[in-house]
């Protein structure tokens, strides 16, 4: 049989989210993804509160696994220790979950929900006019009432699908690889927020240690391409001057791989159209402000087969809509932000004023750990409504006098 209600390209959490929800609701549903079983993604591992509130909603427990209470956040000589907040909706722990574990576990959750899973299986979309119809892979064809292009940060399927990134609007790129260290078991993430290039330019993003639990640690870096200077940035060469600035304090040992980089897409030019829609980093939904893809995977993923399984005629449509109601806002604000803070004195005053004071750096870690909701309560929330609001107005002068060039 060569047709199913929903077919999902590729099996990284959106995609899994995608077809968990769905095969639990009665669906059938087949996922292609291109690489093996068991394969790594580019990540720093780290799940906020609010991606361990969807995990719960998915039915995915979290026993055993290396559970995070809060951020520490690092500029220059400041630094502060901040426990996620208790009392809110979303669970006040995250984790450290390293992707090859927590990719393969969803993929097994998925089959266990009745998915038929393909690996090694590169899927192309097939159309009917302009309507999608279905996939090809390897020469043989498969139909679906849905197609869900959950294949990550744009590429061949996005092309086809006209879902690319909008190319006038900020991305992010960063790098990651594994160390071991004696304090692979804490329970905080640490950001440093007040990085520099090696020509010192500072950089609009942060490094990262983030332990596994494992006798591991994820170090990595990311920047937004709003900085000055991003063309030339050299991750590779990033990556070493924060290996060298944490290695005393972490006691961290060699690379134990090649530091491996990737794109953080944060928009897309369209996340429906007939017979399909995309989710997760397809549709460029990563938070600007922290780097964050897993939750926003997750939660789009689960939605999707939410309203299919209500009606799967207007279940396209729908989600565009409800996605942009989730989430548009809050990642625009994030992604004029980031023309902000590219501009260095801006970025260096900024971070003086967001982990300053107490008060300050409770709203910022609200900000970094996505932990305010869409009605987006609380301090956080109302200083983000004002900042949408200032920012929007400032919009085109935020684009026209972007940081570029060297330092
Ligand atoms: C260095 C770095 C650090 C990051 N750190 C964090 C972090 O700490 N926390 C966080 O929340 N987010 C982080 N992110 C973002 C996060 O990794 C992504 O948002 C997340 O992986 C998106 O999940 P996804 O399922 O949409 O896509 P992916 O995980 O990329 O999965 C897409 C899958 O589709 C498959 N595929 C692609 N094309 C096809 C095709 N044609 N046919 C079949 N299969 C196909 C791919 O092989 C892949 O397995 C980070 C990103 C980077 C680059």
């Amino acid at each position: 049989m060569n047709h199913f209600d929903i077919i999902v390209i590729g099996g990284g959490p959106a995609g899994a989210a995608t077809a968990i929800e769905a095969a639990k609701g009665g669906a059938s549903v087949a996922i292609f993804e291109k690489a093996s079983y068991g394969r790594d993604k580019v990540c720093g591992d780290g799940l906020t509160p609010r991606a361990m509130g969807a995990l719960n909603d998915l039915g995915i427990s979290a026993t055993g696994i290396h559970k995070i209470f809060g951020l520490r956040m690092i500029a220059g000589k400041t630094r502060r220790e901040l426990q996620w907040p208790t009392g809110s909706k979303f669970p006040s722990y995250g984790a450290v979950w390293v992707r090859k574990k927590l990719d393969a576990h969803l993929i097994e959750a998925a089959s266990q929900a009745g998915a038929v899973m393909h690996f090694n299986s590169e899927a192309i979309p097939t159309f009917d006019g302009d309507r999608v119809r279905g996939v090809s892979v390897g020469g043989e064809y498969w139909t679906a009432d849905l197609v869900v292009a959950a294949s990550g940060a744009p590429g061949k399927v996005a092309r086809m699908l006209g879902s690319e990134r909008k190319t006038n609007e900020p991305y992010g790129i960063a790098i990651r690889t594994y160390v071991e260290s004696p304090r692979h078991d804490e329970n905080y993430l640490e950001a440093s927020l007040a990085m520099r290039d090696s020509q010192g330019t500072p950089i609009s993003g942060y490094g990262w240690m983030f332990p596994a639990g494992d006798g591991t640690v994820n170090l990595g870096v990311g920047a937004l391409s709003t900085m000055r200077g991003f063309k030339s940035l050299n991750l590779n060469r990033l990556c070493d001057l924060y290996r060298d600035h944490v290695s005393e304090e972490w006691n961290v040992g060699p690379y134990l791989e090649k530091p491996r980089a990737w794109r953080l897409p944060m928009t897309s030019q369209k996340r429906c159209g007939p017979g399909w829609v995309a989710v997760g980093d397809a549709a460029g939904l990563i938070n600007p402000m922290n780097g964050e893809g897993i939750d926003y995977s997750l939660e789009s993923g689960m939605l999707i087969a939410q309203l299919f399984l209500e009606n799967p005629v207007t279940a396209p449509e729908k989600y565009d809509q409800i996605i942009g109601e989730r989430f548009d806002s809050f990642l625009r604000t994030g992604r004029r932000f980031s023309y902000l803070i590219g501009h260095p004195l801006v970025l260096r005053s900024g971070l003086r004023v967001a982990v300053g004071s107490q008060t300050m750096a409770n709203l910022t870690l609200q900000v970094m750990g996505n932990l305010i909701d869409s009605d987006m309560p609380g301090g956080a929330g109302k200083v983000l409504r004002v900042a949408d609001k200032l920012l929007a107005a400032a919009d085109p002068i935020l684009r026209s006098t972007q940081a570029k060039g060297k330092s």
